[in-house]
């Protein structure tokens, strides 16, 4: 248990109804392990006869002063209460409900509170989780697949969340039922010296932690494997559903089906192992527990303790095993959150290596000037840009060409800081981009990139994702900018048009156009084009096109393009080759000078020709 009290403090929202929880369970631990067998002891004497002098006494009415059921304890005022006759029994019984009813209600409240403070602690813990997945770096995404994050999220924080409410729970109140039962057992032997010997089967108690031992490691290495075969299988699953399209297209359907199929038998079958372990402990335990009792009716036989003593005892025995069966249980759920949390902390605790200073500098009002210098970043161990510097004027438009791979958008993602560089500096208008906060930092750089990223939302707000403080004038006047007023009013809907998931309900030229706008809104002195315009046809890059060049208009563009003729506004163009610039120049002087430029470009008017 030691590894989750760092997250206890999580129980402190609900701390207060947590207790009122703990004190409903106590209240019925007791009502369980001491109160039913002492009911059992009270009650048959009424039905069988038979009885000792009590203190607190049913009297028959006609006030024969003879006692017919009744409870000893010395702190309770020697009480008589008159009861008519034929009413005696209907008492009798009466008392065996009463405890049943203070258990059943203690139990509820229990119940009920313990999913309360289950369902905000669940709450708190996945909020902990998304809120630390929204400011890693994007390098850490590469790492982690997205099903797998997403089975974290929602699984694994519930195997928190269960050893944090329900098994705090049981390790407080189990022991209220095990410390009633014994207690139960040992005050009977106090009582006569007959049934002390009862107290040696008692002693089989602790045998039953072999089993919870022996059961509890092999759970947690199973429990382990299972919770990354459910993240497996998340990933599968997101994947698939992410691409419905190309599956369709390549005839994918059967290979995904044997894909999912395999993995989900995998899953299976580590969950089947889990629930081997899992269920096998209830046995275990009972069958030790059948041999207690036999031992304890066998020394009971011997004693000659009388029968109602002995179901009293017997029935003890039963409740001081139920605890000890859920103490195994608990073991069980500790391995399994266990299990969990050690997935939890590798995201917990994968640092934020891309963080804002501790005592950032004000951009204030930025002109767009972006220096690179002695810049050189890898994602892995190997380097993809190598030694880059450069300087981008405040409203130049610089094209990055060169091959796939080559490290284009290596280089912008450096900008925003998606990553930071691992040697030399990257600047905006002279501050060193990681002394800035990251906010504004970004607020400052619009992106557009290949697939634009739409949320499933109205046209309108994904428009004003560009700069959410925005006017409705502001977004309209983007919109109008961006080319894109015209179909969003074709719509029925029109700006309240949901866009569906990832912008599925609309065109690849409509949704670049939402993105164009985004762009016009946050009115950004940097502007990223990642191949802004390589997913769409012809007809519609052209229609784009004219909308790009008035956003690049006074501002510091790069320009990511396969096309050359996306690239004509360029002012400046950057080769780029295995992560060096191998020519930095207008176009004119680097098709003379770069003979990879010119071979790229003679290529693409050589297909343009023969298309
Ligand atoms: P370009 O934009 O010129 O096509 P990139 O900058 O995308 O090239 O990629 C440069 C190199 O970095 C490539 O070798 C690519 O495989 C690698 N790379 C790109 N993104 C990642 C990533 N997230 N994780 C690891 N390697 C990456």
């Amino acid at each position: 248990m030691k590894k989750f009290l760092p997250y206890y403090p999580l129980l402190k929202p609900v701390l207060g109804t947590f207790l009122l929880a703990l004190l409903c369970g106590a209240i019925s631990g007791v009502a369980s392990g001491f109160g039913l067998p002492l009911m059992l002891k009270k009650v048959l004497p009424v039905l069988f006869g038979g009885g000792e002098p009590q203190d607190l006494v049913l009297l028959d009415l006609d006030g024969s002063e003879e006692i017919i059921a009744g409870i000893s304890a010395s702190w309770l005022p020697k009480v008589h209460l008159a009861v008519p006759a034929d009413c005696v029994l209907l008492f009798a019984l009466a008392l065996m409900p009463l405890v049943f009813v203070i258990r059943g209600a203690a139990m509820f409240g229990n119940t009920y509170l313990l999913n309360l403070c289950g369902i905000r602690v669940l709450e708190a813990i996945r909020m902990k989780l998304f809120s630390h997945l929204q400011h890693l770096h994007l390098g850490f995404f590469g790492k982690n697949k997205s099903g797998d994050l997403l089975s974290r999220t929602t699984g694994d924080t519930m195997l928190l969340k269960t050893v944090l409410v329900e098994v705090t729970n049981d390790l407080v109140i189990q022991p209220f039922t095990l410390i009633g039962a014994v207690g139960f057992i040992v005050w009977s032997a106090f009582q006569s010296t007959a049934t002390q010997q009862f107290l040696l089967s008692l002693c089989v108690v602790p045998l039953s932690v072999i089993p919870v031992r022996f059961v509890g490691k092999r759970l947690l290495k199973r429990s382990k494997k299972m919770l990354e075969s459910a993240g497996e299988l998340s990933s599968v699953l997101a994947e698939s559903l992410q691409a419905p399209r190309e599956i369709r297209a390549y005839n994918l359907e059967e290979r995904e089906c044997s894909r999912f199929r395999k993995i989900v038998r995998k899953y299976f079958s580590l969950q089947m192992k889990c629930v081997k372990y899992d269920k096998l402990l209830t046995p275990l335990i009972e069958i030790i527990a059948a041999c207690s009792i036999s031992f304890a009716v066998y020394q009971a036989a011997e004693a000659q303790l009388d029968q109602d003593t002995v179901i009293a005892l017997v029935g003890a025995l039963y409740f001081a095993y139920d605890p000890i069966k859920k103490l195994g249980k608990i073991n069980n759920r500790v391995k399994e959150g266990t299990a969990g949390l050690a997935r939890l902390e590798e995201v917990w605790q994968a640092p934020i290596e891309v963080a804002d200073p501790a005592f950032p500098q004000r951009l204030g009002h930025v002109r767009g000037e972006v220096r690179f210098s002695d810049v050189t970043f890898g994602y892995n161990d190997a380097p993809v840009l190598r030694n880059i510097s450069f300087t981008a004027e405040p409203g130049e438009t610089i094209a990055l060409v060169g091959p796939s791979g080559a490290g284009k958008s290596s280089l912008v993602n450096l900008i925003p800081r998606f990553y930071d560089a691992d040697i030399g500096t990257v600047f905006v208008d002279g501050h060193d981009v990681r002394d800035v906060r990251l906010s504004e930092l970004r607020e400052n750089i619009a992106v557009v990139s290949q697939e634009p990223i739409l949320f499933n939302d109205t046209i309108y707000n994904n428009i004003l994702i560009g700069k959410l403080d925005a006017t409705r004038e502001e977004v309209l006047e983007a919109a109008r900018r961006a080319s894109a007023l015209e179909f969003i009013e074709a719509l029925d809907e029109g700006w309240e048009t949901l866009v569906g998931e990832r912008g599925g309900r609309l065109s690849g030229g409509q949704r670049q156009r939402i993105a164009v706008a985004r762009a016009f809104l946050r009115n950004a002195p940097i502007l990223i084009l990642d191949e802004a315009t390589s997913a769409l046809d012809t007809e519609s890059e052209a229609q784009i096109q004219q909308s790009l060049e008035e956003l690049v208009n006074g501002r510091t563009t790069f320009m990511i393009a396969h096309r050359f003729s996306s690239i004509r506004t360029a002012t400046r163009i950057l080769v780029f080759d295995a992560g060096k610039i191998v020519a930095d120049g207008p176009h004119e002087e680097i098709y003379e000078s770069c003979p990879l430029y010119r071979g790229l470009y003679d290529q693409q008017s050589m297909e343009k020709e023969s298309a």
